[in-house]
């Protein structure tokens, strides 16, 4: 990384990131993407993705990523491993600033760099991941097609996509640590109408257990009365919370009561010439769908940015 100024930086190169920069760089703005280790994102760990228009057979998420970066180089788009720390948007040229004691100077700046599911940090989390444990329901619930699955949480994500499974499931067992659900009531009335979803309360999960490929059961403890128990399953899905990758931005934008950051509908931050796109941002739903169609906005929008701002 030998220059240090560009017209356009982004942040993040999951499938958000590197939409922005096809858009980009095939509009001919010098664009540098900016990513932590390899571009990919979360889509780099998902095995499978069959909700993704264009590949009507499904397609897995490394197959999918390496697409987009061949794609994003076909037009010259610059991408360099590094780590944001910190960044300062109150001048005229945007300065981020990276590991090493680097600084980058751009007229634009596309925040993407996603959102993490909060884990559970129990055995077994790391390993059945891909394997038969899932963050996301609408993503991976068709997989369990008259299977038995358990899911973890009480808040609203949990219960909805609870109920989602069972258009697909034999049965969900909800484990939540309390014994009242946060979710909203109506999504509570309907889970406790719904006789294919099951709760284990003031319960968590210890361990997720299995073979070598593939989870086959959990160890619930009951918090109460101290005793666990095995629960026989084929997937587990653990919606405790999901936790926005903005440690580096500080006050430098807006961002909601969750840390996600504040954009209008053309992906327009609360300061000029910096925008954020896909899962980092706050939205109504997080799929690869989404955040790639928020960047081809955000970059559009981006090239307005940068034509006025060369005419100022
Ligand atoms: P959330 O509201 O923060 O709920 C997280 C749930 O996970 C809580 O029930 C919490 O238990 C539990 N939890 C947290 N850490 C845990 C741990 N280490 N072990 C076991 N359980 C743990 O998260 P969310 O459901 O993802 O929702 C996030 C936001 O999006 C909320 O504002 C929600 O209203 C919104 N949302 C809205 C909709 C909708 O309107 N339809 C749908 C989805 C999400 P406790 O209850 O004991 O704290």
């Amino acid at each position: 990384m030998d220059k240090l100024k560009y017209d356009l930086v982004i942040i993040g190169g999951g499938p958000a990131g590197l939409t922005a920069g096809i858009y980009a760089s095939r509009s001919r703005l010098d664009t540098l993407l900016i990513e932590k280790i390899t571009p990919g994102g979360q889509a780099l760990v998902t095995d499978w993705i069959e909700n993704y228009p264009g590949f009507p057979g499904g397609i897995s998420g490394p197959d999918l990523v390496m697409n987009m970066v061949d794609q994003a180089k076909k037009f010259d788009l610059k991408i360099e491993s590094a780590e944001v720390q910190s960044v300062d948007f109150s001048g005229p040229l945007k300065k981020i600033f990276l590991d090493g004691d680097r600084i980058l100077e751009t007229k634009a700046v596309i925040i993407a760099s996603g959102a993490s599911p909060r884990k559970l940090g129990v055995p077994g989390e790391d390993r059945f991941y891909g394997k038969g444990i899932s963050f996301c329901g609408t993503c991976d619930g068709p997989f369990f097609r008259n299977k038995d699955v358990i899911a973890i949480g009480g808040g609203d994500t949990a219960v909805q996509e609870s109920i989602f499974l069972t258009k697909f499931v034999n049965k969900v067992y909800l484990v939540h640590r309390r014994d009242k659900l946060r979710a909203a009531k109506i999504l509570q009335e309907r889970a406790f109408a719904n006789d294919k979803i099951d709760f284990i309360w003031d319960s968590v999960v210890t361990s997720f257990n299995g073979g070598l490929m593939s989870l086959e059961g959990a160890t619930v403890k009951n918090l109460k009365t101290g005793e666990s128990s095995e629960v026989k399953i084929d997937g587990a899905f653990i919606w405790i919370g999901i936790l926005p990758n903005t440690s580096f931005i500080g006050n430098a934008v807006d961002i909601d009561e969750y840390g996600f950051i504040r954009v209008n509908d053309k992906m327009e931050t609360s300061v000029p010439g910096v925008f954020a796109a896909g899962d980092v941002r706050d939205t109504p739903l997080r799929q690869i769908a989404t955040a790639v169609g928020d960047s081809a906005i955000a970059a559009m929008s981006a090239e307005h940015y940068i034509e006025n701002f060369e005419h100022e």
